[in-house]
């Protein structure tokens, strides 16, 4: 039987694992935590004070037949298809990265030390409940919201945090004693033009401040001030800050296969490491042009268990991010390698799919939903959508 070692037990990695067969394979995931985390609820945590149980062992989580060592690993040879880990060495026939990313606050002058008072919600939950508490003691001033580079995870989240923000402390009746910002390095408040439609207007609407070009470079915590590279600033009271994130800490024999922020380079269709047929990068740690998300890293997942299984299958780019707009709206962010950002007005339904997802999260990873998840994605298809109903106009 051939060995299938799948580093990394998140999203990407369970799915891939689950959808091997266990007759067929030998399969080994390994993950430096014991518990898979379901991070798209950091936000309700983070902005609500959520108390939900988002976690679950990830051994639980794989079908049985399928081995969970628990342990970080280290250096891939890919030419040699051998693993270290901390407490030992593997072998290969087919390696499957998937280890997301990490954030990465050095570079930035201050950024340690203001994640390490305020936490942030793009991290682990111990940051996202520091935040929490940070915004649950918040009596008024400058709430800033910034995301620190151009890539983070689910494009969304950064817009959901202050649409969440402002809803909370409007609900408390602090909105009136604040000043909202929401800071970004990209040239609009959504990168996407076409779903900046909704994203921008609503902003405005509800008094949030926008600050587009804003790179950060550093942070003056004494003076409460956050720099830009191109000189600009900004001062607050409660500092938001998404940490840039990088790819993999992992040591390859051929370091080529990472590009400047440490993400793996992989073909776009078939998830495989650039010169390697047998060594496959899934999910947040590739550098494939799409979003990273929990819904692309499921779909690259299953292409790539069809390719190890010899069937001829290709990732179209396919992303479907869920967008919480804040009081009980939501829109889902639907785009493919074919068809760029379409925008998709705002529902009360869409809102509850995404509320939903959190319960039914746990059923994906094992593939009980498979069939549901085929007809919704079909259904769904860009091309359909656009036919289907009337887009936000320019
Ligand atoms: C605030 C927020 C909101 C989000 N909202 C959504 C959403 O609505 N929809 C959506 O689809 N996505 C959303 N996402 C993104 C989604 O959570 C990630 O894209 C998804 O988890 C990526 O899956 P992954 O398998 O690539 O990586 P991860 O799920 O991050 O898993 C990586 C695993 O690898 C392990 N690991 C890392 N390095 C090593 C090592 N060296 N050795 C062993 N193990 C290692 C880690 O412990 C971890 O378990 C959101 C994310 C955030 C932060």
């Amino acid at each position: 039987m051939k060995n299938v070692l799948v580093v990394g037990g998140g999203g990407g990695g369970v799915i891939l694992a689950n959808s091997l067969d266990p007759d067929k394979y030998n399969i080994t995931v390994i993950d430096r935590d014991m518990y898979h985390y379901y991070q798209p609820w950091f936000l309700y945590i983070a902005f609500n004070g959520s108390r939900r149980k988002i976690w679950r062992r990830i051994d639980d989580l794989l079908k049985s037949g399928i081995k969970f060592v628990n342990d970080t690993v280290n250096e891939i040879d890919l030419d040699n298809r051998t693993v270290k880990t901390g407490r030992g060495n593997y072998n290969y026939d087919y390696i499957a990265v998937a280890t997301g990313t990490y954030p990465d606050p050095n570079g930035i002058t201050g950024l340690k030390e203001i994640n390490d008072e305020y936490g942030n919600y793009h991290s682990n939950l111990e940051n996202a409940r520091k935040l929490w508490n940070k915004i649950s003691e918040f009596k008024g001033g400058n709430a800033v919201l910034l995301q620190a580079s151009p890539t983070c995870k689910c494009p969304p989240s950064p817009s959901e945090g202050i649409f969440l923000l402002e809803e909370y402390l409007n609900k408390i009746g602090i909105k009136n004693k604040s000043k909202l910002i929401f800071a970004t390095p990209y040239p609009r408040p959504y990168p996407a033009e076409p779903m900046n439609r909704i994203v921008e207007p609503m902003m405005r609407e509800r008094g949030i401040e926008i600050i587009t070009f804003f790179n950060l470079d550093s942070i003056d915590i004494k003076n409460k001030t956050l720099i830009s590279l191109e000189g600009d600033s900004i001062k607050y009271d409660l500092p938001i800050i998404i940490p840039p994130c990088r790819g993999t800490d992992i040591k390859f024999n051929n370091e080529k296969v990472l590009d400047n922020d440490r993400f793996i380079k992989a073909d776009k269709y078939t998830m495989r490491i650039e010169g390697y047929d047998d060594a496959f990068a899934i999910g947040d740690v590739s550098n494939l042009p799409t979003s990273k998300s929990g819904v692309t890293a499921h779909l690259e997942a299953k292409v790539v268990a069809d390719i190890i299984d010899g069937k001829d299958s290709k990732f179209d780019g396919r992303i479907n991010c869920p967008f919480d707009l804040g009081y009980g709206k939501g829109t889902f962010v639907i785009a493919d390698y074919n068809h760029p950002v379409i925008p998709y007005p705002p529902t009360e339904f869409k809102h509850f799919m995404k509320l939903s997802m959190a319960d039914i999260y746990w059923w994906t990873l094992k593939g009980y939903l498979d069939f549901v998840f085929d007809i919704y994605f079909e259904y769904t298809k860009p091309e359909k959508l656009l036919k289907t109903y009337r887009p936000v106009e320019a």
